[in-house]
């Protein structure tokens, strides 16, 4: 299937979309294939090997607890937040696990094997699930990646992957690669670049189910922020950070009351923007509901920055219910086309190219959005993704103890005001401009290979090593 906006925007529950929905998602399939195979209940014993970066930092991203669900066959995208406390809950109280939902099997946490050394080759996220009769033979293994957003890919198939996404692609009627295809397209058929991307949703789905679809994710990144704000005192994982979007939200709702506007700070919008983008990266740091946008470490982003083209865009003060929505259905399509390229040109998982591939591809993505929504031409719309992006290579991925708190939650903050900067200074420009989209995302490319692995989600370096945990 070519990556579509629905992938690139999906359900699922935190902290990361490459740490905790991606190994659920895999530990579901390979649940649901051993349900299918008829084998299940000879199961007498299980075993998951886990390497790389899930490994490293799977403790801090909730990977371990998250394939304990998959493997009882639940999905990220349906597990309600108070499902996963209740089952891990169970779990940790019972030492037991029900595979696939039916058979119960001694099994936990501790039990998982850790290998933060050896790296397949396939990709740095990857985890081998294994069981066996009571006479200890193999019933069934499969091998999964987590590539970055919450997919995944099964050893053996990386190659029948690409050829079904070139195929898939070749059914799209606009289908593009390059930002300077995408351009093209934009020129030959006259259209925007959310447009493009609305032409190629309409070979999978109707006009309305997109909107509807859309719309409902949407109002998924506001019901998290709705969450957040009521939540206080302490994230979970040990760091002792504290939520602090409950007291910020006061606090700008008592200057609205209290303020005259005529004599506000200039940039008061911008407290909303850091509010939101903290209220859902807390959430997702407590492992809440939220939307992958692209990945769970930089959801904060687009919702940040779609909030800023909602309340403080010029004209929205008049807008309609009918021109918001038409705002929110434009504004994703077109960060959804940008994320195309991003995931077919370069990558959006941080143990692959670290933090730039997560938050610096949502605050191109964000950029895109706003740039045109706020009316860009296709060539603004790029030049504002690229400019969003320019300015976040080399940034690496070192969350302390491993917990997609410190510095992600600021950080997405920071990266909603990069987008918004971002898509002003291409909309003040006529869209011709020196560095090109592409040449952005190669470089972003090239620059995740020669980093470090200490940088690439492994708390092996940067603030988590040189940041003392208490
Ligand atoms: S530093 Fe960036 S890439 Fe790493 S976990 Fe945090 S948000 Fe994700």
């Amino acid at each position: 299937m070519a990556v579509g906006v629905f992938d690139l925007f999906s359900i699922g529950i935190g902290p990361s979309s490459s740490h905790t929905v991606g190994p659920m998602r895999a530990a579901a399939v390979f649940a649901e294939e051993l349900k299918a195979s008829g084998d299940l209940e000879k199961v007498a014993s299980l075993r998951v090997d886990l390497y790389g970066s899930l490994a490293a930092t799977g403790h801090g991203h909730g990977t371990m607890t998250a394939i304990l669900l998959g493997l009882e066959g639940f999905h990220p995208e349906q597990i309600l937040p108070e499902e996963v406390e209740d089952r891990l809950a169970t779990i940790a109280e019972t030492g037991t696990l029900q595979l696939a939902g039916a058979v119960a099997l001694p099994y936990g946490v501790k039990d998982m094997v850790l290998r933060p050394l050896t790296i397949l080759p396939r990709h740095t996220n990857g985890m081998t699930f294994t069981v066996a009769d009571a006479a200890g033979e193999t019933l069934h293994q499969a091998t999964f990646f987590s590539v970055g957003g919450g997919f995944i890919v099964r050893e053996g198939e990386e190659d029948a992957a690409l050829k079904e996404l070139a195929e898939s692609k070749k059914e799209l009627p606009l289908p593009f690669r390059t930002a300077a295809e995408l351009l093209g397209r934009c020129q030959s058929k006259g259209l925007s670049i959310g447009e493009i991307m609305l032409v190629n949703e309409r070979a999978s789905r109707t006009e309305a189910e997109i909107r509807a679809g859309l719309l409902h994710i949407y109002s998924v990144m506001e019901g998290c922020v709705e969450v957040s704000l009521k939540r206080t005192g302490l994230l979970p994982g040990g760091l002792k950070v504290r939520r602090r979007a409950p007291d910020w939200h006061e606090r700008l709702m008592k200057e609205t009351l209290d303020q005259d506007p005529d004599f506000r700070d200039p940039k008061y919008w911008q407290e909303w923007v850091n509010l939101i983008a903290l209220a859902v990266n807390e959430e997702n740091a407590s492992g809440g509901r939220v939307v992958t946008a692209p990945t769970n470490g930089a959801a904060g982003i687009i919702p940040a920055v779609l909030y800023y083209a909602l309340h403080f865009a010029p004209g929205m003060d008049q807008a309609t219910q009918a021109d918001r929505d038409d705002t929110i259905v434009k504004f994703l399509l077109t960060a959804g086309a940008i994320g195309v390229l991003y995931k077919e040109q370069a990558s959006i998982s941080g143990a692959e190219v670290g933090c730039q591939g997560e938050v610096g591809s949502a605050s191109s993505m964000a950029a895109a959005g706003l740039a045109e929504v706020m009316g860009g031409t296709p060539q603004q719309v790029e030049n504002a993704a690229e400019i969003a992006m320019e300015h976040n290579l080399g940034l690496t991925c070192d969350p302390i103890g491993g917990l997609v708190q410190v510095p992600c939650i600021e950080r997405n903050a920071i990266a909603a005001a990069k987008a918004i900067n971002a898509a002003k200074m291409a909309l003040w420009g006529d869209g011709t401009h020196r560095v090109s989209l592409d040449e952005v995302i190669v470089t972003m490319r090239e620059t995740g290979k020669d980093m470090s692995s200490k940088y690439k989600e492994t708390a092996m370096g940067g603030l988590a090593v040189n940041v003392v945990e208490c």
